[in-house]
């Protein structure tokens, strides 16, 4: 599995960081964490989908840096590929994730027609969901300000962002080996997200390989700060960086 960082800043998008996205590809398959601004970078840079057939695209949550994105998908950056949209609305709201976005984000007058038009949709915890042989496990994660899903997928990885330090993230992702998890300031982050010191905690109890950072502060050098603190709870930590490309 290759993971291609599309946009590893949170909230706000900078020079450097787009907000959420994360490209994992592997063979003919294709699986993006959330859609943030960076999801634009597959219409400016579309090489990065060859030999890609499938593209199923997982959202954590519903907050707009993280589905932004979905209003730039363009035939360009997908070409003809199957497209599959899995959110966590009727997990967590009651309400069916392709009506959220659809209804709203997706509709006119905020978009002339929606670019996902083609799209099949699927909700998380509902519905089966595959990649490269391992069934994508999701859970609902509650201590964000509005909810949030957390996802596995087998021994290899797991992505858990905007959710404040969760014990239940720690026996979810225990024994994975790259865990991508939120870190949002170096100590006593705001309510609703982690600091750098819990997430190194949680990568340390949690008994995983290696940490990587999402959904990093969009203000310099807290970025840098929030590492900092997470490598001395955990040494094999690192910020992701849009551009960014690592074997999973
Ligand atoms: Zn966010
Ligand atoms: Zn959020």
């Amino acid at each position: 599995m290759r993971l291609t960082v599309l946009g590893s800043g949170g909230w706000i998008p900078t020079s450097s960081r787009q907000t959420s996205c994360y490209l994992i590809t592997s063979g003919t398959q294709a699986l993006v964490l959330d859609a943030g601004t960076g999801l634009g970078t597959l219409h400016i840079n579309p090489s990065l989908l060859d030999g890609v057939e499938t593209v199923t695209v997982v959202l954590s949550h519903f907050h707009l840096d993280h589905v932004t994105g979905l209003g730039l998908v363009s035939a360009r950056g997908l070409g003809d590929r199957e497209l599959t949209i899995a959110g966590p609305g009727s997990l967590c709201y009651g309400r069916p994730t392709r009506s959220i976005l659809e209804e709203q984000l997706l509709a006119s007058p905020l978009q002339t027609a929606s670019p996902v038009a083609p799209a099949r949709w699927a909700e998380l915890g509902w519905e089966t969901l595959s990649f490269a042989g391992h069934e994508v496990v999701t859970w609902e994660q509650t201590r964000h300000s509005l909810p949030s899903a957390g996802l596995r997928v087998g021994d290899r990885f797991a992505y858990c962002t905007d959710t404040e330090f969760d014990p239940e993230t720690i026996r979810r992702t225990a024994g994975v080996t790259t865990l991508l998890h939120e870190a949002w300031q170096p100590v006593d982050a705001e309510r609703g997200h982690t600091s750098g010191d819990e997430v190194g905690v949680i990568a340390a109890q949690a008994g995983v390989a290696r940490l990587i950072i999402t959904h990093n502060h969009p203000l310099p050098g807290v970025p840098e700060r929030t590492a900092a603190a997470a490598q001395a709870q955990f040494a094999a930590a690192v910020c992701a960086t849009d551009g960014a490309v690592l074997e999973l």
